[in-house]
Protein backbone atom coordinates (compact mmCIF):
# COMPACT_ATOMS: atom_id res chain seq x y z
CA UNK A 1 0.00 0.00 0.00
CA UNK A 2 2.93 2.45 0.87
CA UNK A 3 4.58 1.93 -2.27
CA UNK A 4 1.44 2.29 -4.12
CA UNK A 5 0.39 5.54 -2.60
CA UNK A 6 4.30 6.64 -2.83
CA UNK A 7 4.04 5.62 -6.47
CA UNK A 8 1.17 7.77 -6.95
CA UNK A 9 2.09 10.54 -5.13
CA UNK A 10 5.64 10.20 -7.17
CA UNK A 11 3.34 10.43 -10.67
CA UNK A 12 1.76 13.36 -9.27
CA UNK A 13 4.13 15.23 -8.89
CA UNK A 14 5.95 14.40 -12.00
CA UNK A 15 2.75 15.34 -13.80
CA UNK A 16 2.59 18.62 -11.80
CA UNK A 17 6.30 19.36 -12.51
CA UNK A 18 5.56 19.12 -16.21
CA UNK A 19 2.67 20.67 -16.02
CA UNK A 20 4.27 23.68 -14.51
CA UNK A 21 6.82 24.35 -16.55
CA UNK A 22 4.83 23.91 -19.38
CA UNK A 23 2.27 25.89 -18.52
CA UNK A 24 3.30 28.52 -15.71
CA UNK A 25 6.76 28.84 -16.06
CA UNK A 26 8.84 28.81 -12.91
CA UNK A 27 11.70 31.37 -12.52
CA UNK A 28 14.30 30.88 -9.32
CA UNK A 29 15.87 34.24 -8.33
CA UNK A 30 18.44 33.40 -6.04
CA UNK A 31 19.29 36.64 -3.86
CA UNK A 32 22.73 36.50 -1.94
CA UNK A 33 25.07 38.39 -0.49
CA UNK A 34 26.97 39.57 2.76
CA UNK A 35 25.39 39.97 5.83
CA UNK A 36 24.32 43.49 5.49
CA UNK A 37 24.41 43.38 2.07
CA UNK A 38 20.88 44.54 1.81
CA UNK A 39 19.35 41.25 1.14
CA UNK A 40 16.31 41.84 3.48
CA UNK A 41 15.33 45.32 2.09
CA UNK A 42 15.78 44.41 -1.80
CA UNK A 43 13.74 41.34 -1.53
CA UNK A 44 10.93 42.84 0.85
CA UNK A 45 10.88 46.20 -1.87
CA UNK A 46 11.10 43.84 -4.58
CA UNK A 47 7.97 42.31 -4.34
CA UNK A 48 6.09 45.43 -2.71
CA UNK A 49 6.79 47.32 -5.58
CA UNK A 50 5.96 44.28 -7.89
CA UNK A 51 2.60 43.85 -6.51
CA UNK A 52 2.15 47.75 -6.76
CA UNK A 53 3.79 48.75 -9.96
CA UNK A 54 3.59 52.71 -10.68
CA UNK A 55 7.15 53.24 -9.56
CA UNK A 56 8.49 50.30 -12.17
CA UNK A 57 8.57 51.96 -15.29
CA UNK A 58 12.07 50.09 -16.08
CA UNK A 59 10.38 46.88 -15.98
CA UNK A 60 9.01 46.63 -19.41
CA UNK A 61 6.25 44.23 -19.10
CA UNK A 62 4.89 46.78 -16.41
CA UNK A 63 5.46 50.03 -18.49
CA UNK A 64 3.25 47.85 -21.03
CA UNK A 65 0.68 47.35 -18.57
CA UNK A 66 0.91 43.85 -19.36
CA UNK A 67 1.03 42.73 -16.06
CA UNK A 68 -2.68 42.43 -14.32
CA UNK A 69 -2.06 40.68 -11.19
CA UNK A 70 0.72 39.76 -8.67
CA UNK A 71 -0.10 37.47 -5.56
CA UNK A 72 1.68 36.00 -3.06
CA UNK A 73 1.49 32.16 -2.75
CA UNK A 74 2.25 29.20 -0.78
CA UNK A 75 6.04 28.28 -2.06
CA UNK A 76 6.50 24.93 -3.67
CA UNK A 77 9.64 24.22 -0.93
CA UNK A 78 7.36 22.66 1.88
CA UNK A 79 10.50 22.23 4.46
CA UNK A 80 12.41 25.64 3.54
CA UNK A 81 11.14 28.58 5.80
CA UNK A 82 9.42 31.23 4.07
CA UNK A 83 10.81 35.12 3.87
CA UNK A 84 8.81 36.59 6.15
CA UNK A 85 7.59 39.09 3.75
CA UNK A 86 5.05 40.89 5.85
CA UNK A 87 6.45 41.56 9.08
CA UNK A 88 9.35 43.08 7.03
CA UNK A 89 7.14 45.21 4.95
CA UNK A 90 5.45 46.11 7.76
CA UNK A 91 8.37 47.67 9.37
CA UNK A 92 9.60 49.56 6.46
CA UNK A 93 6.16 51.23 5.83
CA UNK A 94 4.61 51.35 9.71
CA UNK A 95 3.70 55.01 10.74
CA UNK A 96 7.34 55.00 12.55
CA UNK A 97 9.22 52.51 10.23
CA UNK A 98 12.33 50.66 10.95
CA UNK A 99 15.13 48.73 8.66
CA UNK A 100 13.62 45.17 9.28
CA UNK A 101 15.61 41.86 10.62
CA UNK A 102 18.22 40.75 8.43
CA UNK A 103 19.19 37.52 6.73
CA UNK A 104 19.92 34.91 8.93
CA UNK A 105 19.27 31.69 6.85
CA UNK A 106 17.37 30.59 3.42
CA UNK A 107 14.01 31.48 3.21
CA UNK A 108 12.18 31.05 0.08
CA UNK A 109 8.71 33.34 -1.24
CA UNK A 110 6.66 32.50 -4.09
CA UNK A 111 4.74 35.74 -6.24
CA UNK A 112 2.99 34.89 -9.02
CA UNK A 113 2.38 37.38 -11.34
CA UNK A 114 -0.30 37.24 -13.98
CA UNK A 115 1.12 38.59 -17.45
CA UNK A 116 -0.59 39.24 -20.92
CA UNK A 117 2.14 37.61 -23.50
CA UNK A 118 3.28 39.91 -26.72
CA UNK A 119 3.91 39.58 -29.82
CA UNK A 120 2.00 37.28 -32.34
CA UNK A 121 1.07 35.39 -29.14
CA UNK A 122 -1.26 38.57 -27.37
CA UNK A 123 -4.07 38.16 -29.41
CA UNK A 124 -4.17 34.45 -29.42
CA UNK A 125 -4.04 33.51 -25.90
CA UNK A 126 -5.42 34.56 -22.53
CA UNK A 127 -3.02 35.94 -19.66
CA UNK A 128 0.05 33.53 -18.46
CA UNK A 129 0.86 33.26 -14.86
CA UNK A 130 4.61 32.82 -14.03
CA UNK A 131 5.76 32.43 -10.67
CA UNK A 132 9.28 33.63 -9.12
CA UNK A 133 10.41 31.92 -6.45
CA UNK A 134 12.85 34.07 -4.97
CA UNK A 135 15.32 32.58 -2.47
CA UNK A 136 17.25 34.37 0.15
CA UNK A 137 20.60 32.71 1.22
CA UNK A 138 23.50 34.36 3.25
CA UNK A 139 26.76 34.90 1.12
CA UNK A 140 28.83 33.41 3.68
CA UNK A 141 27.60 30.21 2.69
CA UNK A 142 28.81 30.60 -0.74
CA UNK A 143 32.00 31.08 0.62
CA UNK A 144 32.37 27.63 1.96
CA UNK A 145 32.94 26.30 -1.24
CA UNK A 146 35.96 26.95 -1.30
CA UNK A 147 36.38 24.27 2.07
CA UNK A 148 35.28 21.51 -0.37
CA UNK A 149 38.65 21.70 -1.93
CA UNK A 150 40.74 21.64 0.85
CA UNK A 151 41.55 18.92 3.44
CA UNK A 152 42.08 20.02 7.36
CA UNK A 153 45.16 20.42 7.05
CA UNK A 154 45.75 22.24 4.08
CA UNK A 155 42.76 24.48 5.28
CA UNK A 156 44.05 24.88 8.79
CA UNK A 157 47.54 26.40 7.39
CA UNK A 158 46.28 28.72 5.24
CA UNK A 159 44.10 30.33 8.01
CA UNK A 160 46.47 29.95 10.15
CA UNK A 161 48.75 31.90 8.22
CA UNK A 162 46.40 34.81 6.82
CA UNK A 163 45.22 35.25 10.45
CA UNK A 164 48.80 35.20 11.88
CA UNK A 165 49.07 39.57 11.52
CA UNK A 166 45.09 41.09 12.51
CA UNK A 167 44.99 42.08 15.86
CA UNK A 168 41.32 40.82 16.00
CA UNK A 169 43.12 37.23 16.02
CA UNK A 170 45.37 37.43 18.65
CA UNK A 171 43.52 35.67 21.03
CA UNK A 172 42.34 33.18 19.21
CA UNK A 173 45.91 32.74 17.99
CA UNK A 174 47.39 32.43 21.16
CA UNK A 175 44.94 29.67 22.63
CA UNK A 176 45.49 27.72 19.65
CA UNK A 177 49.35 27.79 20.36
CA UNK A 178 48.66 26.47 24.00
CA UNK A 179 46.42 23.65 22.52
CA UNK A 180 48.71 20.47 22.67
CA UNK A 181 46.56 19.28 19.47
CA UNK A 182 48.04 15.91 20.02
CA UNK A 183 46.06 15.03 23.14
CA UNK A 184 43.25 13.44 23.44
CA UNK A 185 40.02 15.66 22.78
CA UNK A 186 38.42 16.69 25.87
CA UNK A 187 34.88 18.70 25.07
CA UNK A 188 35.28 21.74 26.86
CA UNK A 189 38.85 22.59 24.90
CA UNK A 190 37.08 21.96 21.31
CA UNK A 191 34.27 24.49 22.54
CA UNK A 192 36.60 27.01 23.86
CA UNK A 193 38.74 26.72 20.69
CA UNK A 194 35.54 27.30 18.64
CA UNK A 195 34.30 29.90 20.37
CA UNK A 196 37.64 31.59 20.21
CA UNK A 197 37.43 31.12 16.64
CA UNK A 198 33.49 32.38 16.48
CA UNK A 199 34.54 35.89 18.13
CA UNK A 200 37.77 35.86 15.69
CA UNK A 201 35.43 36.05 13.02
CA UNK A 202 32.79 38.12 14.16
CA UNK A 203 35.43 40.90 15.25
CA UNK A 204 37.02 40.61 11.38
CA UNK A 205 33.55 41.08 9.96
CA UNK A 206 33.21 43.89 12.21
CA UNK A 207 36.05 45.64 11.33
CA UNK A 208 35.21 45.29 7.49
CA UNK A 209 36.92 41.90 6.61
CA UNK A 210 35.03 39.58 4.37
CA UNK A 211 36.99 36.19 4.27
CA UNK A 212 35.13 35.02 6.92
CA UNK A 213 34.92 31.11 6.93
CA UNK A 214 33.56 28.72 7.67
CA UNK A 215 30.45 30.46 6.51
CA UNK A 216 27.90 28.73 9.30
CA UNK A 217 30.02 29.95 12.39
CA UNK A 218 28.99 33.74 11.76
CA UNK A 219 25.47 32.29 10.64
CA UNK A 220 24.73 29.29 11.89
CA UNK A 221 21.12 28.82 11.26
CA UNK A 222 19.59 25.99 13.05
CA UNK A 223 23.11 24.47 13.81
CA UNK A 224 24.47 26.70 16.62
CA UNK A 225 26.22 24.50 19.17
CA UNK A 226 25.90 21.81 17.11
CA UNK A 227 29.55 19.36 16.20
CA UNK A 228 29.52 20.14 12.92
CA UNK A 229 30.35 23.85 14.15
CA UNK A 230 32.72 22.74 16.74
CA UNK A 231 35.93 23.35 15.57
CA UNK A 232 38.87 25.47 14.24
CA UNK A 233 41.49 25.71 12.65
CA UNK A 234 45.07 24.49 14.51
CA UNK A 235 48.62 24.11 13.99
CA UNK A 236 49.51 20.63 12.91
CA UNK A 237 50.68 18.48 15.62
CA UNK A 238 53.73 16.13 14.94
CA UNK A 239 52.28 12.54 15.33
CA UNK A 240 48.22 12.95 16.26
CA UNK A 241 46.90 10.05 17.35
CA UNK A 242 43.34 8.71 16.76
CA UNK A 243 41.74 10.11 19.90
CA UNK A 244 43.58 13.59 19.46
CA UNK A 245 42.20 17.18 19.51
CA UNK A 246 43.43 17.22 15.91
CA UNK A 247 41.61 14.05 14.73
CA UNK A 248 38.31 15.07 15.70
CA UNK A 249 38.65 18.51 14.41
CA UNK A 250 39.79 16.89 11.09
CA UNK A 251 36.13 14.54 11.33
CA UNK A 252 34.36 17.48 12.31
CA UNK A 253 35.74 19.92 9.12
CA UNK A 254 35.18 16.87 7.25
CA UNK A 255 31.39 16.10 8.54
CA UNK A 256 30.60 20.30 7.90
CA UNK A 257 31.95 19.77 4.45
CA UNK A 258 29.15 16.86 3.75
CA UNK A 259 26.64 17.65 6.22
CA UNK A 260 26.39 21.18 5.81
CA UNK A 261 28.16 22.37 2.69
CA UNK A 262 26.99 20.26 0.24
CA UNK A 263 23.66 19.89 0.83
CA UNK A 264 23.01 23.62 0.75
CA UNK A 265 24.90 23.88 -2.79
CA UNK A 266 22.51 20.31 -3.89
CA UNK A 267 18.85 21.70 -2.32
CA UNK A 268 19.64 25.27 -2.81
CA UNK A 269 22.08 26.76 -4.82
CA UNK A 270 22.15 24.60 -7.65
CA UNK A 271 18.23 25.12 -8.40
CA UNK A 272 18.81 28.26 -8.88
CA UNK A 273 17.89 30.50 -12.61
CA UNK A 274 18.78 33.96 -11.84
CA UNK A 275 20.91 35.46 -9.29
CA UNK A 276 21.76 38.68 -7.61
CA UNK A 277 24.52 39.34 -5.81
CA UNK A 278 24.43 42.48 -3.45
CA UNK A 279 27.01 43.96 -2.38
CA UNK A 280 27.61 47.11 0.26
CA UNK A 281 30.20 48.23 -1.89
CA UNK A 282 30.11 52.23 -0.08
CA UNK A 283 30.92 50.77 3.27
CA UNK A 284 34.29 49.08 2.27
CA UNK A 285 34.83 52.04 0.12
CA UNK A 286 34.14 54.06 3.67
CA UNK A 287 36.58 51.56 5.58
CA UNK A 288 39.84 51.79 3.17
CA UNK A 289 42.00 50.15 1.12
CA UNK A 290 42.33 46.92 3.41
CA UNK A 291 38.45 46.41 3.37
CA UNK A 292 38.49 47.15 -0.31
CA UNK A 293 41.12 44.63 -1.16
CA UNK A 294 39.03 42.25 1.10
CA UNK A 295 35.73 42.72 -0.98
CA UNK A 296 37.64 42.20 -3.77
CA UNK A 297 38.90 38.61 -2.75
CA UNK A 298 35.62 37.53 -0.93
CA UNK A 299 33.84 38.73 -4.63
CA UNK A 300 35.92 36.16 -6.23
CA UNK A 301 35.33 33.74 -3.84
CA UNK A 302 31.68 34.58 -4.03
CA UNK A 303 31.85 34.32 -7.86
CA UNK A 304 33.88 30.84 -8.33
CA UNK A 305 30.27 29.37 -6.95
CA UNK A 306 29.09 30.72 -10.37
CA UNK A 307 31.88 29.05 -12.84
CA UNK A 308 31.42 25.90 -11.86
CA UNK A 309 34.67 24.26 -14.00
CA UNK A 310 36.88 25.51 -11.17
CA UNK A 311 35.19 23.06 -8.67
CA UNK A 312 34.39 19.01 -9.46
CA UNK A 313 31.77 18.78 -6.80
CA UNK A 314 29.81 21.92 -8.08
CA UNK A 315 30.20 20.24 -12.19
CA UNK A 316 28.87 17.28 -10.86
CA UNK A 317 26.21 18.47 -9.64
CA UNK A 318 24.96 20.72 -11.77
CA UNK A 319 25.40 18.30 -14.58
CA UNK A 320 25.20 21.30 -17.71
CA UNK A 321 22.59 23.36 -15.80
CA UNK A 322 23.28 26.75 -15.24
CA UNK A 323 22.56 29.99 -14.04
CA UNK A 324 21.40 32.39 -16.66
CA UNK A 325 21.85 35.61 -15.57
CA UNK A 326 23.41 37.14 -12.52
CA UNK A 327 23.27 40.69 -11.47
CA UNK A 328 25.91 42.57 -9.05
CA UNK A 329 24.65 44.94 -7.56
CA UNK A 330 25.98 48.35 -5.27
CA UNK A 331 23.37 48.60 -2.84
CA UNK A 332 22.39 51.73 -0.38
CA UNK A 333 23.29 54.31 -3.65
CA UNK A 334 20.71 56.57 -2.06
CA UNK A 335 23.49 57.43 -0.02
CA UNK A 336 25.00 59.58 -2.93
CA UNK A 337 23.96 62.02 -4.95
CA UNK A 338 22.81 60.15 -8.48
CA UNK A 339 25.55 62.38 -10.43
CA UNK A 340 27.85 59.36 -8.36
CA UNK A 341 25.74 56.89 -9.13
CA UNK A 342 27.60 55.95 -12.34
CA UNK A 343 31.35 56.06 -10.61
CA UNK A 344 29.69 53.34 -8.63
CA UNK A 345 28.42 51.06 -11.41
CA UNK A 346 31.57 51.21 -12.71
CA UNK A 347 33.43 50.54 -9.53
CA UNK A 348 30.79 47.41 -9.41
CA UNK A 349 31.78 46.13 -12.92
CA UNK A 350 35.46 46.71 -12.41
CA UNK A 351 35.14 44.69 -9.33
CA UNK A 352 33.71 41.36 -11.57
CA UNK A 353 35.74 42.15 -14.02
CA UNK A 354 38.45 39.71 -13.11
CA UNK A 355 36.55 37.00 -12.33
CA UNK A 356 33.87 37.42 -15.69
CA UNK A 357 37.33 37.97 -17.87
CA UNK A 358 38.04 34.53 -17.03
CA UNK A 359 35.46 32.42 -17.49
CA UNK A 360 32.28 34.81 -18.46
CA UNK A 361 30.71 32.63 -15.86
CA UNK A 362 29.98 29.20 -18.55
CA UNK A 363 27.79 32.02 -20.38
CA UNK A 364 25.86 33.20 -17.73
CA UNK A 365 24.66 37.13 -18.97
CA UNK A 366 26.11 39.52 -16.37
CA UNK A 367 25.26 43.40 -15.32
CA UNK A 368 26.65 45.69 -12.98
CA UNK A 369 24.23 48.47 -11.02
CA UNK A 370 23.75 50.70 -8.62
CA UNK A 371 20.24 50.98 -6.32
CA UNK A 372 19.13 51.83 -3.38
CA UNK A 373 16.41 49.31 -2.84
CA UNK A 374 14.51 51.37 -0.30
CA UNK A 375 15.27 54.92 -0.61
CA UNK A 376 15.61 56.82 2.81
CA UNK A 377 16.84 60.13 0.92
CA UNK A 378 15.71 63.26 -0.93
CA UNK A 379 18.60 65.01 -2.97
CA UNK A 380 19.43 68.34 -2.69
CA UNK A 381 22.52 70.85 -3.89
CA UNK A 382 23.90 73.24 -1.05
CA UNK A 383 25.99 76.52 -1.67
CA UNK A 384 29.05 75.34 0.68
CA UNK A 385 31.56 78.29 0.55
CA UNK A 386 29.65 80.02 -2.55
CA UNK A 387 30.24 76.51 -4.49
CA UNK A 388 27.04 74.39 -4.98
CA UNK A 389 27.45 70.74 -3.50
CA UNK A 390 25.22 68.03 -4.49
CA UNK A 391 23.66 66.55 -1.18
CA UNK A 392 21.06 63.69 0.07
CA UNK A 393 19.06 64.51 2.61
CA UNK A 394 17.66 62.16 5.33
CA UNK A 395 17.09 60.95 8.89
CA UNK A 396 19.63 59.90 11.08
CA UNK A 397 19.43 56.43 12.97
CA UNK A 398 20.53 57.25 16.33
CA UNK A 399 22.67 54.52 17.77
CA UNK A 400 19.40 53.34 20.00
CA UNK A 401 17.27 52.80 16.55
CA UNK A 402 15.20 55.96 17.23
CA UNK A 403 15.34 58.99 14.95
CA UNK A 404 17.95 61.54 15.32
CA UNK A 405 17.96 64.98 13.40
CA UNK A 406 17.54 65.26 9.80
CA UNK A 407 20.30 66.84 7.77
CA UNK A 408 22.09 67.16 4.43
CA UNK A 409 25.03 65.26 3.86
CA UNK A 410 28.24 65.13 1.04
CA UNK A 411 29.91 61.58 1.06
CA UNK A 412 32.75 62.88 -0.96
CA UNK A 413 33.03 62.18 -4.32
CA UNK A 414 34.19 58.61 -5.75
CA UNK A 415 37.01 58.61 -8.36
CA UNK A 416 36.19 58.43 -12.19
CA UNK A 417 38.58 55.90 -12.72
CA UNK A 418 37.58 52.65 -10.65
CA UNK A 419 41.50 51.22 -10.88
CA UNK A 420 42.26 54.18 -9.02
CA UNK A 421 40.25 52.87 -6.01
CA UNK A 422 40.57 49.33 -6.95
CA UNK A 423 44.29 48.83 -7.22
CA UNK A 424 45.83 46.68 -4.15
CA UNK A 425 46.22 48.37 -1.01
CA UNK A 426 49.42 50.42 0.14
CA UNK A 427 51.08 52.65 2.00
CA UNK A 428 48.86 56.54 2.10
CA UNK A 429 46.59 54.78 -0.37
CA UNK A 430 43.81 57.53 -1.51
CA UNK A 431 40.68 56.99 1.11
CA UNK A 432 37.47 57.67 -1.04
CA UNK A 433 34.08 58.36 0.86
CA UNK A 434 35.90 60.12 4.26
CA UNK A 435 33.83 62.65 4.44
CA UNK A 436 30.61 62.03 6.34
CA UNK A 437 29.73 58.32 4.95
CA UNK A 438 30.42 57.66 9.10
CA UNK A 439 27.87 58.94 10.16
CA UNK A 440 25.49 59.07 7.47
CA UNK A 441 23.23 55.81 9.02
CA UNK A 442 19.78 56.47 8.09
CA UNK A 443 16.55 55.75 9.09
CA UNK A 444 13.54 54.65 6.89
CA UNK A 445 11.56 57.77 6.34
CA UNK A 446 7.80 57.82 7.25
CA UNK A 447 5.97 56.60 3.77
CA UNK A 448 2.78 58.12 2.35
CA UNK A 449 2.24 55.46 -0.52
CA UNK A 450 -0.81 56.53 -3.14
CA UNK A 451 -2.56 53.54 -4.24
CA UNK A 452 -0.34 51.52 -6.30
CA UNK A 453 2.63 52.65 -5.49
CA UNK A 454 5.54 50.13 -3.69
CA UNK A 455 8.38 51.72 -1.50
CA UNK A 456 10.57 54.37 -3.16
CA UNK A 457 13.70 52.95 -4.81
CA UNK A 458 16.82 53.92 -6.98
CA UNK A 459 16.63 51.09 -10.39
CA UNK A 460 14.66 48.40 -8.63
CA UNK A 461 13.07 48.48 -11.89
CA UNK A 462 16.42 48.26 -14.04
CA UNK A 463 17.50 44.98 -11.91
CA UNK A 464 14.18 43.65 -11.85
CA UNK A 465 14.04 43.84 -15.87
CA UNK A 466 17.86 42.53 -16.32
CA UNK A 467 16.72 39.31 -13.61
CA UNK A 468 13.36 38.94 -14.86
CA UNK A 469 12.19 40.93 -17.67
CA UNK A 470 12.61 38.69 -20.59
CA UNK A 471 10.72 35.76 -19.52
CA UNK A 472 7.40 38.37 -18.84
P1 LIG B 1 20.96 41.52 4.88
O1 LIG B 1 21.82 41.13 6.04
O2 LIG B 1 21.70 41.31 3.59
O3 LIG B 1 19.59 40.90 4.89
O4 LIG B 1 20.80 43.12 4.96
P2 LIG B 1 19.49 44.00 5.23
O5 LIG B 1 18.56 43.93 4.08
O6 LIG B 1 18.93 43.68 6.57
O7 LIG B 1 20.15 45.44 5.25
C1 LIG B 1 21.11 45.81 6.22
C2 LIG B 1 21.02 47.28 6.54
O8 LIG B 1 21.45 48.05 5.42
C3 LIG B 1 19.59 47.77 6.79
O9 LIG B 1 19.22 47.57 8.14
C4 LIG B 1 19.71 49.25 6.44
O10 LIG B 1 20.28 49.96 7.50
C5 LIG B 1 20.70 49.24 5.31
N1 LIG B 1 20.03 49.24 3.98
C6 LIG B 1 19.66 48.20 3.23
N2 LIG B 1 19.12 48.60 2.05
C7 LIG B 1 19.16 49.95 2.06
C8 LIG B 1 18.78 50.99 1.13
O11 LIG B 1 18.26 50.73 0.02
N3 LIG B 1 18.99 52.27 1.52
C9 LIG B 1 19.56 52.60 2.73
N4 LIG B 1 19.75 53.88 3.02
N5 LIG B 1 19.94 51.67 3.62
C10 LIG B 1 19.75 50.37 3.29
Amino acid sequence: NDIAEGLTRRVETVTDTLSESLFEPVIRLGVTGLSRAGKTVFITSLVANLMDRARMPGLVAAADGRISAAFLQPQPDDTVPRFDYETHLAALTGPEPSWPASTRAVSELRLSLRVRPTGLLAGLSGPRTVHLDIVDYPGEWLLDLALLDKTYAQWSADVMARIAPRAQAADYLQLAQATDAAAPLDEPVAQALARAFTAYLTAARAAGISDCTPGRFLLPGDLAGSPVLTFAPLPMPAAPGRKSVWHEMERRFEAYKSRVVKPFFRDHFARIDRQVVLVDALSAIHDGPAAIDDMRRAMSDILSAFRPGRNAFLTRLLMGRRVERILFAATKADHLHHSQHKRLTGIMSALTRDARDRADFAGAETQSIALAALRATTEETIDHKGEPLDCVRGTLLNPDGSRGRQAAFHAGDLPDDPARLLAPAREGAQKWLDAEYRIMRFAPAPLSLKPGEGPPHIRLDRAAQFLIGDRL
